[in-house]
């Protein structure tokens, strides 16, 4: 089903002038709310009339992550604070954390994207979403918690962790979607096998899985334990939360809602804009937020844009699944390793469990990667003899594909801490 047929359908020409108009009013807005902005337009020479085609978005400064930083926590709030209905923020690990704010119609507006999102995974006023993102300051439940009421669906708020209690209700209520990480998906998987719980005491149809990168191969291992449609879903805080980019049935990427953001894929180091179809940097501008409007905003998402028609009838771009955040990446001897590379190597082989880890440290002034790899508790009890066949025939996949040597350490079963939210996939003990 399309949530919104007239919008999500438009035609690129239709859609394209109501994206001119809008972004012409977004510029016009951070002019003149937001000091930051307009410094950084006077100091390119540039005035909200030099925007007079698409085009000219790429003459506009990027806003980066340590801008929102530079800025906390309200500096870059385009409308006063009485109309500001709500704020998010992350974590904040180091320094100061990023803060996002909503008025209600920047509220109405998430909430049907995210109606549309739970649309795209087959969702209607029939169905019980089981929320286990977290609630709070991270947008993920909250997000998807007041786009289930505007769909008319019912909501189920277990936010995260607990995972008997999800289980138990997941049967008592008759959850028919699941919105979670995709880490999360598979912890839950393990623990409904190990409760013994038959498949059709669940109602479960279809998973709506984001807030980290994940691969084919681990959609596919989701969609066989849960016996459910696994769809990925994208969105960051800086730009809305969830509900900034959807996969449809097809599951052939994921379409950004262009009728409210419009992207761009930028070579992260030349900075220039690349055509549809090259593998760059992910970019947003959001074009109808009132409270928290962000211009050429660099995701760290790498991605790849492909404009060509999609069979589900919607006309939006599709971004394929973002393979890594330039964050996650790490430099081992020169070569760019993302996780996901070393998570599609250990499902395509099925050798192991989908549980791992990258070890990273530095030996004299040589880098190192361990791959700690879970094995099942059937193999672990196998000869020594099996288990370093499998270290090795891992081993030989992953240099080939990496082009570096990473040495591979099967380890316990269980022993890998399962994540009840994002999973912290690379331990670098190089930075210590
Ligand atoms: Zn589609």
């Amino acid at each position: 089903m399309i949530w919104n047929r007239p919008m999500e359908t438009l035609s690129r020409n239709e859609l394209a002038a109501l994206q001119l108009q809008r972004l012409k009013a977004v510029v016009e807005r951070v002019y003149h709310n937001v000091p930051a902005y307009r410094e950084k337009m006077q100091a390119a020479d540039l005035t909200p009339r030099d925007v007079r085609s698409l085009e000219d978005l790429r003459r506009l400064p990027f806003t980066v992550k340590q801008d929102l930083r530079d800025h906390y926590p309200y500096g870059l709030f385009a409308a006063p604070m009485r109309e500001i209905v709500r704020v998010h923020a992350s974590s904040g690990t180091t320094g100061n954390p990023i803060v996002v704010g909503y008025t209600r119609k920047d509220l109405d507006t998430w909430s049907e994207l995210i109606a549309r999102t739970l649309s795209c995974a087959g969702a209607d006023a029939d169905s019980v979403v089981q929320v286990s993102y977290g609630y709070g300051l991270f947008t993920g439940g909250l997000g998807i918690h007041y786009g289930t009421e505007k769909l008319g669906a019912t909501v189920v708020p277990m936010s995260g962790g607990n995972t008997q209690r999800q289980i138990k209700l997941m049967q008592d209520f008759g959850a028919t979607h699941l919105a979670c990480t995709p880490s999360y998906a598979l912890y839950l998987a393990e623990a409904i096998k190990e409760m013994k719980i038959p498949r059709e005491k669940l109602r479960l149809k279809a998973g709506i899985f984001g807030a980290e990168p994940w691969t084919e191969e681990m959609r596919r291992e989701l969609e066989y334990r849960l016996q459910i449609m696994a769809i990925d879903i994208y969105g960051l805080s800086e730009v809305m939360g969830p509900g900034v980019a959807s996969e449809c049935p097809v599951k052939n990427g994921l379409h950004i809602f262009e009728d409210h953001f419009i992207p761009e894929i930028i070579d992260p180091v030349t900075e220039e804009p690349l055509p549809y179809g090259e593998k760059g940097e992910l970019v947003f501008t959001t074009i109808t937020k009132e409270g928290f409007p962000v211009i050429r905003y660099r995701t760290r998402d790498i991605s790849v844009l492909h404009g060509e028609p999609c069979s589900c009838g919607r006309t939006h771009v599709r971004m394929e699944k973002v393979s890594g955040r330039s964050d996650d990446m790490i430099i081992i001897r020169g070569v760019n390793v993302f996780p996901s590379q070393v998570e599609s190597v250990l499902l395509k082989l099925g050798l192991t469990e989908p549980h791992y880890v990258l070890v990273v440290d530095r030996v004299g002034t040589l880098d190192t990667l361990e791959v700690w790899v879970e094995v099942s508790e059937k193999l672990f009890s196998d000869e020594v003899r099996n288990l370093e066949k499998i270290e090795r025939k891992i081993q030989r996949e992953l240099e080939s594909l990496l082009g570096i040597t990473a040495h591979v350490r099967l380890v316990e079963p269980k022993s890998i801490e399962r994540s009840e939210g994002k999973a912290k996939r690379v331990i670098d003990r190089r930075k210590k």
